[in-house]
């Protein structure tokens, strides 16, 4: 039995009002860890565990982190979830709070990755990947099987963050299992963490010299080699925003619909909410995938951030969403 829930799918008024064309939102914040994470993930525990593995290990300081630890709790299974040293103080406690292990190792998540392979052989523990497993895929598709059993017609467009792309991966199989399979991507990354957009130009998987971006969650210095093949089985279009955008947008979310996302989060939305965004007019489906590294105090720390005059230089397109709750357009 699948450890997530079937979230809402909600048409959004105040975004489609927004957008100028009807805006489906489905709502993976609704899931319990907060986030889409838990449906791969909790499908890559299971798959392990079924497998003979007596402990999960992950090497996630953020929602794939706290999706394996509420998964393996409620499987009765020990998990570790080795985190690199940035990682808050906030989500340590929030997996720990799910009776997961937290183990502290590196400065960046690729520190914390070869420890946790370290550790597996020893522990008799299974690595579950964060986004770089074809059972992580399968289990983010889910989501789409679910949205395309409630729309009576496909959208023109489907709007995803990037991270390390497992979420893309899992969509695409998701729109190919449907027979969605012509309804195009919108490939959404901030500017300071577009390893995304980097791998289309390069037509190869590149590694980033470096992330410099709040929306932590979607800073993946190298995608997974299958979210670039995607790109040649099916219609995707990256898109990049500015950080502001992104936490302008989760202010505006939260007046609009009274949920706090993450950053990463917030890109995705931004493509609806910048003005002459780059699916005006079109329906769309937006994955909202959550987060649960965000409290009202750190969305107001983030907001403080992005108005310091870095920012501006970088702006792509024109972003009208702060302080406007609700504004209909008139054409
Ligand atoms: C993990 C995550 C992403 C990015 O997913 P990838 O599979 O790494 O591309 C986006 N948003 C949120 C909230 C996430 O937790």
């Amino acid at each position: 039995m699948p450890l997530h829930v079937k979230t809402p799918l909600l048409r959004s008024t105040a975004l489609s009002h927004h957008h100028g064309a009807p805006v489906w939102l489905k709502l993976e914040s609704a899931q319990p860890s907060g986030s889409f994470k838990l449906r791969g993930m909790a499908r890559a525990c299971e798959t392990a565990i079924a497998g003979g593995a007596a402990r999960i290990i992950t090497s996630s300081g953020g929602n794939a982190g706290l999706a394996v630890a509420w998964a393996c709790r409620q499987l009765g299974v020990p998990a570790i979830v080795v985190v690199p040293r940035r990682t808050a103080p906030r989500m340590r406690a929030l997996i720990a709070a799910e009776e997961a292990e937290v183990r502290v190792h590196g400065e960046v998540w690729d520190d914390a990755h070869a420890h946790a392979l370290e550790l597996a052989p020893a522990l008799d523990g299974a690595v579950v990947h964060p986004f770089d497993d074809p059972e992580v895929w399968a289990g983010h598709a889910s989501l789409v099987t679910e949205v395309a059993a409630e729309l009576p017609e496909p959208p023109e467009a489907f709007v995803v963050a990037v991270g390390g792309g497992g979420l893309l991966c899992g969509v695409m199989a998701g729109l190919h299992a449907v027979a969605w399979s012509h309804v195009p991507v919108l490939a959404v990354e901030t500017t300071g963490a577009a390893s995304y957009a980097a791998a289309l130009s390069a037509g190869t998987a590149v590694t980033l010299p470096a992330i410099d971006s709040l929306a932590l969650t979607l800073g993946a210095k190298r995608v997974c080699d299958r979210s670039v093949q995607w790109a040649s089985e099916h219609p995707v279009t990256p898109w990049q925003c500015t950080d502001a955008q992104a936490v302008a947008a989760c202010s505006a979310f939260l007046d609009d619909h009274r949920i706090l996302v993450e950053p990463a989060c917030g890109a995705g939305l931004a493509a609806i909410y910048a003005d002459r965004g780059p699916l005006a007019g079109r329906s769309v489906v937006v994955v909202v995938c959550g987060g649960a590294s965000v409290t009202r105090a750190q969305l107001a720390d983030w907001e403080a951030q992005v108005r310091s005059p870095r920012e501006t230089s970088s702006s792509v397109g024109k972003c009208t969403v702060a302080g406007a709750p609700l504004t209909v357009r008139s054409s």
